[in-house]
């Protein structure tokens, strides 16, 4: 698997971190994790082959992690790269993300999911926060969600492909021993660090819970993500160091990283 980092921030305006978007890439497709408003482009910047994107994963409703993707269905619609395109594109996300698309959708009359290729959308129900059962985003790429203390509808996603690589996505999160239990010994796990210390809010993590949750997982990789501008300036990954003595990798705009089973 290949990650690249597309948005490493948060809702916050920031002039080094868009809001959040991770391109993903097996040897047998490629996803989209999470697809705020920056996404589209991010893609582009990186030279991904947008148009050929697989799959999308949306974690939930929060616009810094969806806003994008009613923007990027109008933009693949008239873009000319895709006019030859007859693969489906699958959106797999939580519950009420359909209601969210056809809301802009027919606001306009953009026939968003009448495109030049199939548009087949998924929602994967937040239940309890035992995992759910297992699906499929593309052929060799199975998924499993759980869900997490932030919104109603809020999914982490734990993936993994044919070779039995596995990278678990947090999403934003607040603190639970379960999700650690859910990224357990997973090769990458990108977690979200919104705060450092005094976190004002249960619905994220701050330094101390981000490493918690690495103790008890033991990810070979840990990608913290979702920081905040009072992230500017501070070394975070000296700090998160002092508290967890794997790997740890703080995002950044533009990161690329090679996914291997350890
Ligand atoms: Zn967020
Ligand atoms: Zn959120």
């Amino acid at each position: 698997m290949k990650l690249i980092v597309l948005g490493s921030g948060t809702s916050v305006p920031h002039s080094q971190r868009a809001s959040a978007a991770f391109w993903l890439e097996t040897e047998t497709g490629s996803i989209l994790l999470d697809c705020s408003a920056d996404a589209a482009h991010r893609m582009a910047q990186e030279n991904l082959d947008w148009p050929n994107l697989d799959a999308i994963w949306i974690s939930h409703l929060h616009l810094d992690h969806c806003g994008g993707l009613a923007s990027l269905l109008f933009g693949v619609k008239w873009a000319p790269q895709t006019r030859t395109r007859r693969n489906p594109l699958k959106i797999f996300g939580c519950a009420g993300i359909e209601n969210l698309l056809r809301a802009i959708d027919e606001s306009n009359d953009y026939e968003l999911l009448d495109q030049p290729f199939p548009i087949e959308l998924h929602e994967i129900p937040a239940g309890d926060s035992r995992p759910g059962a297992e699906f499929e985003m593309f052929p060799g790429l199975r998924a499993r969600t759980f869900s997490t203390p932030h919104t109603m509808e809020s999914l982490a996603v734990r993936l993994t492909d044919e070779r039995a690589v596995s990278l678990v996505y947090s999403s934003d999160t607040g603190f639970s021993e379960k999700l650690a239990d859910f990224a357990r010994g997973a090769d990458l796990l990108i977690l979200e660090c919104s705060f450092w210390r005094d976190k004002p809010t249960d619905k994220h993590l701050e330094l101390a819970d981000a490493m918690r949750i690495a103790r008890l997982a033991e990810p070979s990789k840990l990608i913290l993500t979702h920081l905040y501008p009072e992230w500017d300036g501070l070394d975070l990954e000296s700090k998160a160091k002092e508290l967890w003595p794997g790997t740890m990798i703080a995002a950044h705009d533009g990161l690329r990283l090679e996914i291997e089973q350890q």
